[in-house]
């Protein structure tokens, strides 16, 4: 399987080429050439098959020829650690748990595996990989988990001083080994212009093989796609599926769409987002206009100009109709995101976390006129990530799990850095 660029489709690569360099030229991103659909038999004997075997179906045809099957076989079961449960919440309408990972969120997935494949990539080559991140927080721990003691990988993760959470903090300045955090003082603008920066130095390229792990990357993509195929196959009533995806850069609704043309038979999608609209707007009227991110408390969707719309562009062959047929988008307001975590504590006994509950308000807006659905809704985060919002609308605690808990009695360690560049560089040389 080759991957193309979303800018220039007649650029093609391997899929190590799209894994170990992230971003395409010319600021696009990499796409599978073709997308194979699995055969009949897969989808009648899914309900009876593992996770694990599931996702290795999935992926299979991607990898093929450059990762055997005993390798893939290994890099899925080092990713599945953890199960995606199914949640009923009320008639027809379930909540998919995507965050039984070791850092509470969806992103596990995607990090895990990309970290799995790179660390495969990596061996064939003499250099150590030098992962660079810079993060606003979920990120950073995601990919600090995901590649904590991977051999040949070593991992800088960059964030802004005092703007991250204490708990995200503690979940990748903790690790310690090939894991370190480098506190910068200033923005998170600030540590991705030293990323930037970075990649673009003659110098460190020369003495490091620097590569990214953002959100972007097929390898995040493609593990995606998992729990729906999962969720789907976990279904009583697989007549009419509707998925609502609470979307801030919209990878995980794009991993969405490639199941469904894979010949998963998901019927619908809802685009779910935060005050961050610009894709519910196109659906919607059909222009797209990026804008500044607005601040919310679902901040992991603040995204006001998504990277993987392009990704979706393609899939629909710039179709604006077409995609209205798959794809409805509704964007909800922070009040309106508080009172439904507060109806469905009432009604369900269920905590919500911030984003989730865009997600089941996007699936109810859904519902309301196409009531003949089974419903699914992405859980992308345990509300425990998001105390501060949480517990003040439900007017309850909301328990900490275990695995977080373990974190927050380790010791922080963390590298201080001014926002110049020439600190930042002595750092990643001396470390
Ligand atoms: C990253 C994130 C999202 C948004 O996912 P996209 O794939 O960027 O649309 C939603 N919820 C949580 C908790 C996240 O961390």
């Amino acid at each position: 399987m080759k991957f193309y660029n979303t800018k220039d489709k007649k650029h093609l690569v391997s899929l190590r080429e799209a894994v170990v360099h992230s971003l395409a030229p010319n600021g696009g991103l990499y796409m599978p050439e073709q997308i194979p659909t699995l055969p009949p038999e897969f989808f009648k004997r899914a309900q009876t098959l593992p996770f694990a075997e599931i996702a290795f179906a999935v992926v299979k045809p991607y990898v093929e020829n450059v990762i055997g099957e005993d390798q893939l076989e290994k890099i899925i079961a080092q990713t599945i650690t953890f199960d995606a449960p199914l949640v009923k919440i009320e008639e027809n309408v379930f909540a998919l748990e995507l965050f039984h990972g070791p850092t509470l969120a969806f992103k596990d997935f995607g990090a895990r595996f990309m970290a799995q494949l790179l660390q495969h990539f990596a061996k064939e080559q003499k250099k150590e990989v030098t992962v660079l991140v810079a993060t606003s927080g979920d990120t950073g721990s995601a990919v600090a988990n995901g590649f904590y003691n991977v051999p040949n990988v070593r991992v800088i993760i960059l964030y802004p001083s005092g703007k991250v959470s204490a708990l995200q903090e503690k979940q990748f300045t903790t690790l310690g080994n090939n894991i370190t955090a480098i506190e910068v003082d200033g923005t998170f603008d600030d540590c991705q212009h030293l990323v930037k920066t970075a990649f673009q130095d003659a110098d460190l390229n020369k003495q490091f093989f620097l590569t990214s792990a953002n959100s972007i990357n097929i390898a995040r993509l493609l593990p995606q796609m998992f729990y729906y195929f999962y969720a789907w196959s976990r279904l009583i009533n697989k007549e009419r599926v509707v998925f609502s995806v609470p979307s801030g850069n919209f990878g995980n609704l794009t991993a969405g769409l490639i199941a469904q043309r894979m010949g998963l038979p998901i019927h619908h999608f809802v685009a779910s987002t935060n005050k961050n609209d610009s894709v519910c707007t196109y659906l919607n009227k059909g222009v797209f206009t990026p804008h500044a991110s607005f601040s919310t408390i679902s901040n992991a969707m603040d995204v006001g100009n998504p990277s993987n719309f392009s990704r979706m562009l393609d899939l629909f062959s710039n179709d604006w109709e077409r995609m209205r047929e798959s794809i409805s988008g509704f964007s909800f307001s922070d009040d309106e995101t508080k009172k439904v975590m507060q109806d469905v504590m009432k009604h369900s006994n269920y905590v919500l976390d911030p984003h989730g509950a865009v997600g089941y308000l996007g699936l109810k807006a859904f519902l309301k006129n196409n009531s003949e659905y089974t419903g699914v809704f992405l859980e992308t985060a345990h509300p425990s990530k998001f105390l501060e919002v949480v517990e003040p609308v439900i007017l309850q605690p909301v328990t900490i799990p275990d695995s977080l808990q373990r974190f927050l009695s380790r010791e922080k360690k963390s590298i201080s850095c001014s926002s110049n560049y020439g600190s930042f560089k002595k750092i990643v040389l001396n470390s």
